[in-house]
């Protein structure tokens, strides 16, 4: 039996060395992902455990101690990834009333749980109100309507302000400097809001400063974690009660692309460090809280699918698998990505290759969007073998659009 780590055999991204690599067979769980697609057929996403339970774990290993960690349930929503999760981090954030619903189901204290969002409907409302959930307001109007509902319902709502920062978290080169945006509150417009929020039947608890995601750059969340303090301390001096929860947002980012390493933490723990003492002697007792999503459940998921056809189209190799782009929007370089890069990828069955090519993968959509990669050199496969992409959970199965098409919808599994 041979055991080799991903690294050494896919060297044209990122190291994935999460998953070990046994009899040239990809491992998830302790389980070679042939193993798995026999059981579930394909395609399917699965989802590694004890890869979410290492990542917090070095996470609060090196943070500091009074960093509360919260899961921002939007990344993963699988209910089996929200209740795994929730055992291992202080809190959730949602962001609809359905997220509400199963952030509750976990069991985690309502206390516990924030709910922003820039459109929250009277449902939406209601149902946070009477979760006795922290609501992050995102408007004056929205102040009002949750006013309302406490009048009616005759509770007094905890609520924090989300605001909209003049500056952003700085990703590689794009322009500083504040923008309008239908998120939170801009920051010149938040003493006047704590004024009157003082009159309203509403339990200020503090802010809500999120300034950007997905941030490879130590150097750019330190200036952004620096700057949201600041804002926050100054802000603070206009609020109508002890500032008590302190969410500075999350922001850390995960390698996809070629070139691209993970996120050193120890530069930005010990900033934060420094920071929370500055803040703690000027808000006791405050609570601060880091919101992560994509970083907790990244790395920890894989989305497989299976070749179907191996075809040359004008003297380049195409394969065709039976999943793409209607279960893995991202992938497909259509979730955010300006140019599409090819993210990380194997052939699950055949990582280190005897024969290697150059090769596109296509899924089975007649679109020509629907692309895994493009001109990358995999090991030579042909129909029945299977294709892993790395780096899929987060942002992958809620985040496609699956009924696209019509095919089958991809198997989840939490091993
Ligand atoms: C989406 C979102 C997150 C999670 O972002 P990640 O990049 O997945 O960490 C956190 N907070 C808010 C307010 C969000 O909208």
């Amino acid at each position: 039996m041979t055991v080799n780590r991903a690294d050494t055999a896919v060297p044209q991204h990122a190291p994935m060395d999460q998953f070990p690599i046994v009899d040239n067979c990809l491992q998830i769980g302790g389980e070679p992902v042939t193993d798995i697609a026999a059981r579930a057929g394909t395609p399917f996403y699965a989802y590694d455990k004890a890869v979410i339970s290492k990542t917090v774990h070095d996470l609060r290993a090196i943070l500091p101690e009074h960093v509360n960690l919260h899961y921002a349930i939007k990344a993963n929503p699988m209910p089996a990834v929200v209740e795994h999760t929730a055992g291992l981090v202080d809190g959730l954030d949602v962001a609809s009333a359905g997220e509400l619903a199963l952030a509750l189901s976990s069991g985690t204290d309502p206390a516990c749980i924030s709910f922003a969002g820039p459109g929250k409907s009277d449902d939406d409302l209601l149902a946070a109100v009477t979760a006795n959930v922290i609501i992050c307001m995102e408007s004056a109007s929205e102040m009002a309507r949750i006013s309302a509902l406490a009048t009616a319902t005759g509770r007094r709502p905890r609520v924090a302000v989300r605001v909209n920062p003049e500056f952003e978290l700085k990703l590689s080169g794009m322009r500083m400097g504040g923008s309008p945006k239908p998120f939170g509150i801009d920051a010149e417009c938040v003493p006047d809001l704590l004024a009157q929020l003082g009159e309203l039947p509403l339990e200020f608890m503090g802010f809500h400063i999120f300034s950007g995601s997905q941030n490879l750059r130590a150097d750019a969340i330190i200036e952004a974690q620096t700057r949201t303090v600041e804002l926050a301390l100054q802000l603070a001096e206009a609020a109508p009660g002890p500032v008590r929860w302190l969410n500075i947002g999350g922001g850390l980012g995960v390698p996809y692309f070629p070139g691209e390493e993970r996120l050193d933490l120890a530069p930005i723990a010990s900033n934060l460090q420094s920071l929370l003492t500055k803040l703690r002697a000027r808000m006791p007792g405050v609570e601060v809280v880091m919101e992560l999503g994509r970083y907790l459940v990244a790395e920890a998921g894989i989305y497989v699918c299976q070749i179907l056809d191996r075809k040359v189209s004008r003297g380049e190799t195409f394969l065709i698998a039976n999943g793409g782009l209607h279960h893995h929007l991202a992938l497909s370089g259509n979730f955010g990505q300006v140019i599409r890069k090819n993210y990380p990828v194997c052939i699950g069955n055949r990582v280190q290759a005897v024969e290697s090519e150059a090769v596109n993968v296509a899924g089975p959509l007649c679109t020509p969007l629907d692309v895994l990669a493009t001109n990358m050199v995999l090991p030579k496969a042909s129909p029945g073998d299977l294709l892993v992409v790395f780096q899929s959970g987060a942002y992958g199965y809620s985040a496609s659009p699956r009924d696209f098409l019509g095919h089958p919808q991809p198997a989840q599994i939490l091993l």
